[in-house]
């Protein structure tokens, strides 16, 4: 899955060779976080619109029934909160604007709630806001790069497709009864990056390893503070709003221990330290400590879902019995197969989860969610 690698080479062997020259210069070595942040930043920057041509393919890059369910599942929570006449509708991480292009074609069948919707797009990109304005450019969004600067004054539905994935990292080894932090040094025997233990890990990072833990020697636990600092941000705009988060990606419902960084390209994976800042490169989310960080930040956090109970919820297979019928040639076939990979545990359907929340204190029910207990 994912944005793919800009033809331009001279660029990118540039960042390569920039990035490797600031690794070799650092004798500490970096954390994997480190390393995670500068290559993404390289990738995505350089990442040109993307399809399936690319490294890999996303939900909304898949079918028009992806985005069509979030926006049907945005348009009854807007009803559900009385149909308040503005709503900031959010996304991060909006690649080429495909999602958000597909919601707001959904969200035109109820006019209020479109005339409604203000759009703010969170983006570090330069090459895919470009992407992304001439996706959008009639609903005249407000593009930020960070999601502290979302405003705040309306009812808000936040969305995201594989945005958590491509945030940093920190990786920690369990080695002789304690944690080190795994980092990445410049070999010079063999003048190539390699992986390596830094140092036992800082206090407070053991202490925010979930107790339920228990490594055996050689384990690896993954934290992402990047996405537990933004995962509180959401939960505290939330709170001063009113609406709801919602985030989509690859991972697992509870933390566990486990490598999952990892390097795509061309839709096969690769060594993630070749052709840095060329592929793709990413974690699966953990969204137990993506989910406690919202908690313990005050927001109601609904149990995760898998994306195919979430899309079977809202009526995919409904919808696409009726494009089915409409569909012509070789598009009549395509739909069941788009279906199934977006929806089937042994595609996209299990892997790829919903996490979901809200308000404390408020009554909204989101469509494809139970409320625990
Ligand atoms: N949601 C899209 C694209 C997913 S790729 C889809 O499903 O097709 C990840 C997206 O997140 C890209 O748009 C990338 O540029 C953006 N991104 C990655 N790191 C980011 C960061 N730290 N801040 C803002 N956007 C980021």
């Amino acid at each position: 899955m994912r944005p793919m690698p800009d033809n331009n080479t001279v660029a990118q062997s540039t960042d390569e060779a920039r990035i490797l020259a600031a690794l070799k210069s650092s004798r500490a070595g970096w954390g994997v976080d480190e390393f995670m942040q500068q290559a993404a930043a390289a990738y995505y920057a350089g990442a040109k619109p993307f399809g399936r041509e690319g490294d890999f393919i996303t939900s909304p890059e898949i079918s028009q029934m992806f985005g069509e369910m979030i926006g049907l599942w945005c348009a009854d929570l807007w009803q559900q909160a009385g149909c308040p006449d503005a709503v900031t509708l959010a996304e991060l991480g909006p690649g080429r604007g495909t999602l958000m292009a597909d919601i707001l074609r959904t969200a035109r069948n109820w006019p209020a709630f479109h005339k409604a919707l203000r759009i703010h797009l969170v983006e570090t990109s330069p090459q895919l806001r470009k992407a992304q304005t001439a996706a959008l450019a009639d609903m005249n969004p407000v593009w930020h790069d960070r999601v502290d600067t979302l405003p705040r004054d309306a009812f808000s539905l936040i969305v995201s497709n594989e945005f958590f994935d491509a945030l940093p990292v920190r990786q920690f080894v369990w080695q002789g009864g304690l944690w080190h932090e795994r980092g990445i040094l410049w070999d010079d025997a063999r003048q190539k990056p390699v992986f390596t233990l830094l140092r036992a890990a800082d206090e407070a990072a053991v202490q925010s390893i979930p107790a339920g833990i228990t490594p055996k020697e050689g384990d690896i636990f993954e934290a992402s503070p990047a996405c537990r600092k933004i995962a509180a941000h959401l939960a505290a705009h939330i709170a001063q709003s009113g609406g709801a988060c919602l985030a989509i990606d690859y991972g697992h419902a509870q933390s566990a221990c486990g490598d999952t960084l990892q390097a795509v390209s061309k839709h096969k994976y690769a060594d993630v330290l070749q052709n840095i800042g060329r592929q793709d490169i990413t974690a699966h989310v953990d969204f137990g400590a993506l989910g406690a960080a919202a908690a313990r930040a005050g927001a109601h956090v609904f149990p995760v879902v898998t994306q195919g109970d979430f899309l079977n919820a809202l009526g995919i297979a409904a919808r696409a019995q009726q494009l089915a019928a409409k569909a012509k040639g070789a598009q009549k076939g395509q739909i069941p197969i788009d279906l199934h990979r977006l929806t089937a545990p042994s595609a996209m359907g299990v892997l790829f989860k919903v996490i979901c929340w809200i308000r404390a204190g408020d009554a909204l029910a989101p469509a494809g969610f139970q409320r625990e207990g």
